[in-house]
């Protein structure tokens, strides 16, 4: 089992980061993928990656953060991702539900990303929030079409497109939540070697754990409820989420 999107860097970990991690490979999690987003997320990812073998780091600028885009800022990122840790190129996308950044802004910096990925051949990770349209536009302006479309909110249709591009799609704990309909029939749409589970750590915890601080350990509880939903043994959606972030993250 792989925790594909996780943030285990956050301070909300720092008086129990060990425990917390020993919790989810007593789990049988074999890697977590440690999110970055702006320059000090990025390089405490990359720390928690070279101390931990099981542990690998993504770095970008997350479109939240568009506002700390700079040139310095990016050949920082690139020399980064020289490192063997760093896995791919990420969270960077759009999110028009914060909007803390005008659009403008946030697709000059999502480009300027998205040809960095091009530039290393690395996968990315992207964000999507209320930018259904223009996230799916910018990406078909480029020819990076491998990564994960990261806690998926869209319906299924738009399921299908990121897919048709060649995306992973990823689901985090909505999907057992009571209103997460949307989310699950979404889910249906995904091919099993196209999916992959999250746990969007420290948000939103999956049922039972609704509400309280979100952990690696908890993705197995999102696994459950894809097994639920295909009609599949855990074991089945273990082996093929865990082949797939393997393959795309290239573990
Ligand atoms: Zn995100
Ligand atoms: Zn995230």
């Amino acid at each position: 089992m792989i925790d594909s999107h996780a943030h285990i860097q956050f301070e909300v970990y720092d008086e129990d980061r060990e425990a917390m991690l020993k919790r989810a490979w007593d789990r049988g999690l074999d890697h977590i993928i440690c999110i970055g987003g702006e320059k000090k997320r990025n390089a405490q990812a990359l720390e928690l990656a070279k101390n931990c073998g099981k542990i690998r780091a993504v770095l970008g600028i997350h479109p939240l953060n568009a506002g700390d885009y700079s040139k310095e800022l990016e050949e920082e990122i690139k020399e980064q991702l020289k490192m063997k840790e760093a896995v791919a190129i990420g969270e960077i996308g759009l999110d028009y539900h914060n909007n803390v950044y005008p659009k403008e802004l946030q697709w000059e910096v999502f480009h300027a990303e998205l040809s960095l990925a091009e530039e290393t051949g690395l996968p990315i990770v992207v964000h999507s929030r209320d930018a259904y349209e223009d996230t799916l536009a910018i990406l078909k302006e480029h020819t990076v079409k491998k990564g994960q479309i990261h806690c998926f909110s869209y319906d299924a249709e738009c399921a299908e497109e990121f897919l048709a591009l060649g995306f992973h799609v990823s689901f985090c704990g909505p999907i057992t939540f009571k209103n997460g309909q949307q989310q699950r029939s979404a889910s249906q749409v995904v091919p099993l070697d196209r999916l992959l589970v999250e746990t969007d750590c420290p948000y939103m915890a999956p049922e039972p754990h609704r509400g309280t601080r979100n952990e690696p350990s908890y993705v197995v509880e999102i696994a459950l409820a894809h097994a639920k939903l295909r009609g599949l043994s855990y074991d089945e959606i273990d082996r093929a989420v865990t082949d797939n972030a393997k393959k795309l993250f290239m573990l």
